[in-house]
């Protein structure tokens, strides 16, 4: 009789396949000490496996195609950075001598230590990277115990077609296993932020993770389907089950396949004109923006260029990754967020000896700590503006809560202005400057900032998180996080009202602008502008060309006034089969 586990979604799709566990938990390390004439030995030891696990990642980074999208790398090398670490490469052989303990025990003292740390962070991402602290880590441990660490060497059975269940699994075995052909994963730990979920959501591989015991529910073998959008994997289903979603699976291939022609501007069935942009990370990024042909870009997070590094960029680096950017993009606008880093105090030099906050996601994060620390902000400032000498650039803050916080940003952007005159710097004089409407109060508020600004975007990720009161790593309470939620629905409604009322443009760059079930709901709500991971641009592009927003707005309305969670889910549906019928 079929069964259903909900885990969370990571990546959208379906597959159908035998399933493959792989038994792979925490390894277990015991303490033992060493008499001081053997501890030099034991840092050699420790020394050999962390050549043997760069040697390891080099030979998978090696093995990954060209035309394989360019964060593939990207992940592996995050990895190898933090083999190059002192945190992880010196730090346990001092311990090491210290304690005068195992490399193994060392080892794991000095993991929990930068767990705890990266724990306390309140910005989501960089929370989630204690994965890969813990995936590093793990592959030194293997290799100091002699234990097998890549999938593949380990099982002669091939992993082609089959639905993966791990406890966790590193961004490099997720290559690996794209490698083997692998169908879909399940891991029973992880969040849909974790640098394996994006690879998945990169590579087109269907994922659930955060499916606690997972492992115990299932045997070796036997057939199950996974239902990535849904977060679900649907063990012994019946004939008829199987067959919807086989039905299903060729609908999404054919429809892939039409999409990734789909050279049209995203215009409406009626006619309005829709900006779709990309969201990017990296300057690296930007090869996928034009291959799916992106209006510019509407979310440039530029923290990334402040990780895996000891001292932030200084003003020449990070004015030369964004003119980068904004000069491969030949015209195109580039949104340009400032920092927004957490109450992560120990992360890449940041305010290294702030104590951590007890509440981190309500702290020090984003506009807050760059007003705090002008020494990392208005170096930031600075290099945007210059950047925008190079073509269209807007400047957007994160996290604004209250005005005076945008005014006090505005007077110190002038400042910055007067300098570069000053000194002969070429800068845009007109460049657009804008704010995320993330916080409750900021979205109630909309109209009062949207007078002191040139455009607005909402960030959905944070705005859900902070109007639910609910952490959007944490998969306890992730039942929570509902973008069909009315309280969101009404302060998304406030902000595009602002904006339509104040004349300015309202975007949406949180990850409800990409996820194409949401899409005709939005545009009845009068969102005009969305920004999209590039890999979820061609999909919503195919259903804003078949919407039409006039036959939208009573629906739209319905969905704005029921008080019933189903009837509001029934009611987006009915929106949805409004798309594929036309
Ligand atoms: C958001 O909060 O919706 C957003 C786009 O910002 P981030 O995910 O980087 O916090
Ligand atoms: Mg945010």
């Amino acid at each position: 009789m079929t069964f259903a586990l909900h885990g969370l979604c990571a990546s959208k799709g379906v597959a159908i396949g035998n399933v493959y566990i792989v038994e792979r938990g925490q390894v277990d390390i015991v303490e033992y000490a060493l008499p001081s004439n053997m501890r030099e030995e034991e840092v050699l030891r420790f020394s050999k496996a962390l050549d043997v696990a760069r040697g390891e990642l080099r030979g998978i980074k090696a093995q990954i195609p060209r035309d394989t999208a360019t964060d593939v790398a990207a992940f592996i090398d995050t990895h190898l950075l933090m083999l190059e670490d002192s945190a992880i490469t010196k730090a346990p052989i001092g311990l090491l001598r210290e304690k005068g303990c195992n490399a193994e025990w060392a080892l794991k003292l000095q993991r929990d230590a930068i767990v705890s740390v990266f724990e306390a962070m309140d910005d989501p991402y960089l929370r989630t990277r204690k994965d890969d602290v813990e995936h590093v880590v793990n592959r030194i441990q293997r290799t100091l115990l002699n234990q097998d660490t890549p999938l593949h060497d380990r099982d002669e059975r091939p992993l082609s077609g089959r639905v993966v269940f791990a406890d966790d699994l590193t961004p490099a075995d997720t290559v690996l296993m794209q490698h083997q052909g692998i169908a879909a994963f399940v891991t029973e730990h992880g969040g849909p932020n974790s640098h394996t979920a994006i690879l998945a959501r990169s590579l087109r591989i269907p994922a659930v993770v955060g499916l606690h015991h997972a492992r115990n529910y299932l045997r070796d073998d036997e057939l199950i389907i996974i239902d990535g959008r849904q977060g679900v994997v649907l063990v012994d289903p019946e004939e008829g089950i199987l067959r919807q979603y086989r039905k299903r699976q060729r609908a999404i291939q054919q429809q892939a396949a039409a999409r990734k022609k789909l050279h049209r501007q995203p215009v409406t069935g009626d006619g309005e004109r829709i900006v779709l942009q990309a969201n990017i990370e990296l300057p690296a990024d930007i090869d996928a923006v034009g291959e799916v042909g992106a209006d510019g870009i509407g979310l440039y997070r530029t923290e990334f260029l402040f990780m895996n590094r000891e001292q932030p960029p200084d003003e020449e680096e990070q004015y030369a990754a964004y003119a980068r950017v904004v000069r491969a993009l030949d015209g195109s606008p580039v949104t340009i967020r400032t920092l927004d880093l957490g109450a992560d105090k120990q992360v890449d030099g940041v305010r290294p000896d702030a104590s951590v906050a007890s509440n981190p996601a309500l702290g020090l994060r984003a506009v807050r700590l760059c007003l705090r620390d002008p020494g990392l902000f208005r170096p930031q400032l600075r290099a945007i503006l210059r950047a925008s000498a190079h073509g269209p650039v807007r400047m957007m803050i994160p996290m604004v809560s209250i005005v005076q916080e945008l005014l006090q940003v505005l007077r110190i952007v002038e400042e910055c202005r007067r300098e570069l005159r000053d000194e002969r710097m070429a800068y845009d004089r007109s460049m657009p400057i804008g704010a995320m409407i993330e916080v409750p109060a900021a979205a109630i508020c909309a109209d009062i900032f949207a007078r002191h600004l040139d455009f607005l975007s909402i960030g959905t990720n944070d705005l859900i998180q902070y109007t639910m009161a609910i952490d959007r790593i944490d998969d306890e309470v992730n039942y929570l996080y509902d973008p069909l939620n009315p309280a969101v629905l009404r302060l998304v409604q406030t902000a595009i009202k602002a904006g339509q009322k104040t004349g300015i443009p309202v975007a949406m760059c949180g990850e409800m602008a990409g996820d194409a079930h949401y899409t005709r709901l939005l545009l009845g709500m009068g969102l005009k502008e969305f920004s999209v991971h590039p890999y979820d641009l061609p999909e919503i592009k195919h259903v804003i060309i078949a919407s039409h927003i006039s036959e939208l707005k009573r629906l739209t309305q319905r969905v704005l006034r029921v008080t019933k969670a189903s009837t509001r889910a029934e009611l987006v549906d009915e929106m949805n089969h409004l798309v594929s019928d036309s």
